[in-house]
């Protein structure tokens, strides 16, 4: 399968291509386009070209090209969770909940197409305004440049455009190498739609390249940037005055009390620090339970664990499949190795089974551990014993990152601390920090990122504000 740009609303055959390899099997699934520079050039010039079509279309037709969008994904929603599966190695039944998420998200942006608006402002409370109308509107901020990362590469994605089109915006869409093909089915499907040309523009090829290109381009407003925090640092830094908005990662962690009911919370902390491998960006990474129940959860947790099918991703029963890239499962196995070396115990998993590795569960890391202190992402947890609940706060805050944090607790009392000591962009109260919906507000403190997505959010960001006033004074 030999895949083609999409620029200015035609399929470009591209001068160089990239092969793509199944993480699960290393079969090669497809031929990638490698843009040129001048290849983003013309995308970018499209982007440009279409920012007035978009910005003068009326709300209820950015709306109605949104609803069409879900409705079109929602038809071919197996085929859409195959090609995740395929690209990403993500778990057919963990692929089919991305794309009923990714619907529900381009249905949010149909919704949020139709309540974009400013505000009355009274001038009159100031002497000199008397005899003044004012009023706010917000406005599309032009060309978007969005760069997305592997492992939602369906859902997230929609998390950028879906915003941009329902606010009037234009976008020039980099997608992970690994993972552009979930990018071209939806833009197969806008095409259909008859979004208009140049309003949705791809661009595949190495971040470093491409992505930088799109960061420094005079003529792309804002980038929104979806990633680890290497990267995103070093994009606010070249975006200049651009607005940028940056979506990074976590090392998350989840509070356990000591009067909470083991049985009930274990199989929703093991899928969250397993799910997708653990390539979550608010995966569980570190539990802190309190010693009162820490051996009994220590014992059950692992139990449950043992329980994960690993194999194909394509196959339904599939819990845990293979990690990004050969490089990721060598990088964590060193980094396992360090944490044994200093004193940690891999309690369960801990080894590689081609590109799967096995969900793992370590004990006794410390927290200057790469386990611990860096973002894993992969089916690692870490296990501590706390002997309060301000030891658990403070530890969970002892990190670079602040996405989201959990905490299961029966008293009302130490829930309502959490909420106010925990220094994350989110607290789950009787969950774990994987919670999310589409239209929260989601995103970081810290090195987790700046601004915020979930569909209302992310349109405020990619608009900008107007003021009016009218004087009738004269
Ligand atoms: P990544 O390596 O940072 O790549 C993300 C995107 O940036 C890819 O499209 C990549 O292109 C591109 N890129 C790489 N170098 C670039 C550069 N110098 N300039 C511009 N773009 C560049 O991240 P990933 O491994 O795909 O994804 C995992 C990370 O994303 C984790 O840290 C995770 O926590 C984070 N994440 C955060 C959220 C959130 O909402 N907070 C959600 C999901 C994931 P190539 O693929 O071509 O390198």
């Amino acid at each position: 399968m030999k895949k083609q740009l999409y620029i200015n609303g035609e399929w470009v055959e591209a001068s160089t291509y990239m092969p793509l390899y199944s993480p699960y099997s290393e079969a090669h699934i497809a031929d990638i386009p490698k843009a040129t520079t001048e290849e983003v050039d013309q995308a970018i010039q499209a982007a440009d070209a279409a920012t007035r079509v978009m910005a003068e279309m009326p709300a209820y037709q950015r709306a109605d090209i949104l609803y069409q969008l879900a409705e079109k994904l929602a038809e071919r929603k197996d085929e859409a969770a195959r090609i995740i599966a395929l690209e990403a190695a993500k778990p057919f039944a963990t692929a089919k909940g991305e794309v009923a998420r990714t619907i529900e998200t381009y249905r949010f942006a149909a919704e949020e197409a139709k309540r974009i608006h400013g505000e009355t402002i009274p001038l009159d409370a100031s002497a000199s305004g008397t005899g003044r109308i004012a009023y706010t509107v917000r406005k599309p901020i032009g060309v978007i440049g969005a760069i997305t990362p592997f492992n939602f590469p369906m859902n997230l994605v929609a998390h950028k455009v879906g915003p941009a089109i329902a606010a009037g915006n234009t976008i020039v869409l980099k997608p992970a190498s690994q993972t552009p093909l979930s990018s071209f089915f939806i833009a197969e499907l806008l095409e259909e739609i008859g979004l208009p040309k140049g309003a949705l523009n791809i661009v595949t090829g190495s971040g470093r390249t491409v992505g930088e290109q799109i960061v420094t381009d005079p003529r792309v407003q804002m980038v929104t940037f979806t990633g680890s925090p290497e990267v995103g640092i070093g994009i606010r830094n070249k975006a200049g005055l651009k607005r940028v908005t940056l979506e990074l990662g976590s090392n998350s962690a989840v509070i356990i009390d000591r009067d909470v009911d083991v049985d009930r919370i274990i199989p929703r902390c093991v899928t969250s620090a397993f799910s997708n491998q653990g390539q979550v960006c608010i995966s569980v990474q570190r539990i802190y339970v309190h010693e009162a129940i820490y051996d009994t959860f220590v014992e059950k947790f692992v139990a449950q664990t043992k329980t994960l099918k690993l194999g194909d991703p394509l196959e339904e029963q599939t819990d845990v499949s293979a990690l990004i890239t050969k490089k990721d499962v060598e990088r964590t196995l060193s980094w396992m190795k360090e944490a044994k070396q200093a004193g940690a115990h891999v309690i369960t998993g801990g080894s590689a089974q081609g590109n799967v590795l096995e969900p793992t569960v370590i004990v006794d890391a410390t927290k200057a551990m790469k386990v611990s202190c860096q973002e894993v992402f992969a089916p690692i947890v870490t296990i501590q014993k706390v002997s309060s609940m301000e030891e658990a706060f403070a530890s969970v805050n002892d990190s670079r990152y602040g996405l989201q944090a959990g905490i299961y607790t029966e008293n009302v009392y130490t829930a309502l601390e959490a909420t106010e000591k925990l220094h994350v962009g989110g607290v789950m109260i009787n969950d774990t920090p994987t919670f999310r919906v589409d239209q929260m507000p989601y995103g970081g403190v810290k090195e987790s990122g700046v601004g915020r997505e979930g569909i209302a959010y992310a349109v405020e960001e990619m608009t900008e504000l107007k003021l009016i006033v009218w004087n009738k004074n004269n």
